[in-house]
C-alpha cells in the first residue's frame, strides 16, 4: 500500500510506502495532525491510501498537479523500490 500526503500549506504531494516511519507516526501514531484528515481533506491537507505506487502517482498527477501542486519524493521509503516518473 502507498500513502499520499497532501499538504495544502506547501502545495505538495508526497508519496510514502506503508512501512514508512512517517506513515506509522502521522497516520497511525501520536503525530496524527490536528488539521490533516485521514482519507479526507481538512484545512491543512490529508493522507490518502492507494493500492499501489502507480495509483498513488496517478492520483497526484490527475487531481493535484493541475492545481499547482508539486509531487515530491520526500522520503527514503521509496528509494530502491520504484522510479517515479518525472
Ligand atoms: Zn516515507
Amino acid at each position: 500500500m502507498a500513502w499520499v500526503n497532501i499538504d495544502r500549506v506547501f502545495k505538495t504531494c508526497t508519496i510514502h510506502m506503508e512501512p514508512c516511519r512517517y506513515v506509522s507516526y502521522y497516520v497511525k501514531g501520536e503525530g496524527k495532525p490536528q488539521f490533516k484528515g485521514i482519507e479526507e481533506l481538512k484545512r491543512d491537507g490529508g493522507w490518502f491510501s492507494h493500492n499501489s505506487i502507480r495509483e498513488a502517482q496517478d492520483f497526484c498527477k490527475q487531481e493535484w498537479e493541475p492545481k499547482g501542486y508539486n509531487i515530491k519524493r520526500g522520503c527514503s521509503c521509496l528509494r530502491g523500490l520504484v522510479t517515479l516518473y518525472p
